[in-house]
């Protein structure tokens, strides 16, 4: 590689929210830190991929077979809370207002990118509703046309087959984003629910 500082500048100005001089500004900080910074940096982004997978359950982000949440024997078998992105996941878990389940799409409806019900992964969850294990499913798509589209998607799909199905309350700022969402917003935003 011809210039080793150039090509980290080029990655990092890749990420959200990183400009090419913030960029610039890491790889130097990393430059000036002692060797195995930068080396515990890079086995870090390396183990990402191999050791991240998706919960069997839920579909969010683990190190292991099953999340965290899934694990967790406290928590209520009964509510699973539809998310887009694992992002969303932490978030709701930071706010510990929400003591259910979660399940992770990885996806939402597109229909003008040509993104379809195909898809989303929704088998395994109309398995679970089928088996009668649900009494309510909340959604909680960003309140954007793509997320909405899901949220209706989603009661179509699921409230012939006898399961609650709700919306989480509007009001979230920045197009609806859970991540950018502060704990008391996202409590209202939970407890206000509405019927889908
Ligand atoms: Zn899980």
């Amino acid at each position: 590689m011809a210039n080793p500082i150039a090509e980290l500048v080029g990655l990092l100005s890749r990420l959200p929210g990183i400009g090419e001089r913030t960029a610039a500004r890491l790889a130097y900080h990393v430059l000036d830190q002692p060797r195995d910074y930068a080396e515990a940096l890079g086995r870090s982004l390396v183990e990402l991929h191999a050791r991240v997978r998706r919960c069997q359950r839920c579909a969010n982000y683990t190190a292991e077979n099953l999340c965290e949440v899934c694990l967790d024997p406290r928590r209520d078998d009964g509510l699973v809370c539809v998310v887009a992105r694992p992002p969303d996941v932490a978030a709701l878990e930071r706010g510990q207002s929400f003591r259910g389940r979660y399940y992770v799409l990885h996806a939402l409806l597109a229909p003008l990118d040509g993104v379809g019900p195909e898809a989303l992964p929704l088998a395994p969850l109309i398995e679970r509703v089928k088996g009668g294990e649900l009494r309510e499913v909340i959604v909680a798509t960003p309140l954007s046309v793509e997320g909405e589209a899901t949220a209706l998607f989603l009661a179509q799909q699921l409230r012939p087959l006898g399961v609650r199905c709700t919306r989480i309350a509007s009001g979230l700022p920045h197009g609806g984003e859970l991540e950018f969402s502060d704990q008391i917003t996202l409590a209202r935003a939970m407890d206000g629910r509405q019927e889908l």
